[in-house]
């Protein structure tokens, strides 16, 4: 065979294994893409702090159960996990809930969780828990019902309409 074929196919063999190695990074790329974690946040009631361990919330989060079934698929990181400041706060003037609101908003979470102790069975959602609902909302953030399952959660795992 004439020394220029040998030559001929050494470059072949190196063009097909760059192609292969190029082809390998457009996979990746297009998983890492495809692999967004998203970001999740908890509220619940300041009253239930007092017999509540967040467990239930927790346990839900990590099994994909509950509300939290609708990101099966999906790569979750839990952002945050507050409360609110009690009946007695308003939203205005307290700077310690405008606080808490401004380092959740700084998040970007793509959505926020209420926890079925936001929501009493006789009066709904309070006032506070609205006001939180709307300034998220307001801000492009999905508010979801629920985080564990409940009889008094019809609409669990559905995002909260404005
Ligand atoms: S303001 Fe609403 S969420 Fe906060 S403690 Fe009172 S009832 Fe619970």
């Amino acid at each position: 065979m004439p020394a220029f074929c040998g030559d001929i196919l050494i470059c072949i063999r190196v063009l097909l294994s760059l192609s292969a190695h190029v082809f390998c990074f457009v996979i990746l790329d297009m998983e890492k893409e495809e692999n967004i974690t998203k970001k999740i946040v908890i509220l619940t009631c300041l009253k239930s702090v007092d017999c509540c361990t967040g467990a239930a919330c927790l346990a839900a989060f990590n099994n994909r159960t509950g509300a939290f079934q609708r990101y099966q698929a999906e790569e979750l990181e839990l952002s945050a996990f507050f409360h609110c400041n009690g009946c007695n706060s308003v939203l205005e003037q307290d700077n310690g809930l405008l606080e808490k609101l401004d380092r959740i908003l700084k998040i970007h979470p793509d959505a926020v969780h209420l926890g079925v102790c936001t929501l009493k069975k006789e009066t709904g959602r309070c006032k506070t828990i609205e006001q939180f609902i709307k300034v998220f909302q307001d801000n492009g953030i999905a508010v979801i019902d629920g985080t564990h399952s409940s009889p008094r959660l019809p609409n669990i795992g559905m995002p909260i309409a404005k």
